[in-house]
């Protein structure tokens, strides 16, 4: 299941918490392109944890614990030191993952930001009111 979302994941653990499922992931892959010039680099700088949610499975709110690794860029040209891993199931800066945005989206299009909150809180991933404005300024 994991590896639909992208084929570089890999699954480490979960665990469920509340109304909640924690799916524990990391990448299997140890070098990456930087994004910025393109050259592959191997030297990891830090690897971290990054919180993003998805949609729920059978009833559960989906957090995903990615395992992301930072990598130092080598090339003398290129402006950036380092960078973190990108993957296809979340823009690189965003907390939540595509699909799920696109679920937001859809639910906030035909009801105030207000009551889509109330909604998808309930039932599908804890979402303010905040969070919706912005998807929506973006989509547009
Ligand atoms: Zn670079």
């Amino acid at each position: 299941m994991i590896k639909m979302m992208d084929g570089k994941l890999e699954y480490k653990t979960h665990l469920f918490e509340g109304d909640s499922v924690y799916i524990y992931v990391k990448s299997s892959e140890n070098q990456a392109d930087c994004p910025h010039c393109g050259k592959e680099s191997k030297k990891v700088h830090l690897i971290y944890e990054r919180k993003i949610q998805d949609l729920p499975i059978q009833g559960k709110k989906v957090l995903i614990f990615l395992e992301r690794k930072n990598y130092f860029c080598y090339n003398a040209e290129c402006r950036h030191r380092t960078f973190a891993e990108r993957f296809d199931f979340f823009e690189p800066k965003a907390r939540k993952t595509k699909r799920l945005q696109a679920e937001i989206l859809r639910v906030s299009l035909n009801q105030s930001s207000v009551s889509a909150a109330k909604y998808l809180s309930a039932s599908v991933a804890n979402v303010g009111k905040s969070t919706i404005c912005n998807l929506l300024k973006k989509g547009r």
